[in-house]
């Protein structure tokens, strides 16, 4: 099987330096080994979408050279997928439907699995749960080693189909990894915490786990991710040949100034190496 990476943004602003980060990272991780690179929307939360991102950030990819190596999967065309996948789990009894309301959970986050046995009287189906175990799930992170995690304890029998009829994050990115044979995640710490949860969702619905890498993510000053600071975003209006330079420092790699887009990019698939990624969780930029 050819070594497959994706890059899965969610259109809900503009390309900034985070993302570009997570996307070169990812490129450049299975470019570098004879891979496939994919593009994913991950569309599939109308409230949050933010109209004209999806065509910003693809055409912000494309000023890069950062090219899919097939059509962009659009993930809203995938619910019919994501759907079965969620009433395969609840047929086989992985699942179940909840009807407790967000005022409902405890303040903790931990949900006690109210519904886990049946609806109690006088509730009716909101949301889909799976049932998680108080084994630990295991996984290997390129960047970080080892993860355990007991989702039991952490999160609970967490949602799978939304109160509002839509797949929840963890289902949809779980069922498109595997349709488009995603042999590899690369993508920023944030994420580390839903990746417990979603080899869990695979193990259940028999799916194969990705290798998976989280690097830092980029943060402000005052500590805030930089997604929520678009105005000290270092991207924009800076030619992309600098942002280039300046996300492969971000990740470790000592990429000369002065380069032309080309020559930084062949620079960087000449000397890509993961293992110098700072194992941080966040980098302050510096203005
Ligand atoms: N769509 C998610 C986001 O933009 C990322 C999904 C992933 O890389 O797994 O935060």
């Amino acid at each position: 099987m050819i070594p497959t990476g994706r890059f899965a943004p969610s259109p809900t602003g503009e390309l900034h330096f985070g993302s570009l980060v997570a996307a070169v990272a990812s490129f450049l991780n299975i470019k570098t080994r004879g891979g496939r690179w994919l593009v994913r929307v991950e569309n599939i939360d109308p409230p949050r979408e933010v109209a004209g991102s999806a065509d910003s950030l693809l055409h912000s990819l494309q000023l890069f050279g950062l090219r899919s190596d097939e059509p962009v999967l659009f993930q809203s065309r995938r619910m019919p997928a994501h759907r079965a996948a969620m009433q395969q789990l609840l047929n086989e009894g992985q699942a179940y439907w909840c009807g407790c309301s967000r005022s409902e959970l405890p303040a903790d986050g931990v949900y006690p699995g109210t519904c886990r046995k049946g609806l109690p009287p006088g509730k009716s189906p909101r949301a889909v749960r799976i049932k998680t175990s108080p084994d630990p799930v295991r996984f290997s992170d390129q960047i970080r080693g080892p993860v355990s995690e007991t989702l039991r304890d952490t999160v609970g029998d967490f949602v799978i189909w939304r109160a509002d009829d839509l797949p929840a994050y963890q289902l949809a990115v779980v069922v498109d990894d595997a349709f488009q044979e995603i042999s590899e995640v690369v993508r920023g710490y944030d994420l580390l915490g839903s990746t417990a949860r979603q080899v869990h969702v695979q193990r259940c619905l028999n799916l194969p786990t990705p290798d998976y890498a989280h690097h830092p993510v980029a943060a402000t000053t005052d500590g805030c991710k930089l997604s929520k600071r678009l105005a000290s975003d270092p991207i924009r209006n800076a030619p992309p040949e600098e942002s280039l330079a300046r996300a492969l420092r971000f990740l470790g790699q000592d990429c000369p100034a002065g380069l032309t887009l080309a020559g930084t990019w062949q620079w960087a698939l000449e000397n890509w190496d993961l293992g110098k990624i700072p194992r941080k969780k966040k980098i302050i930029l510096q203005d």
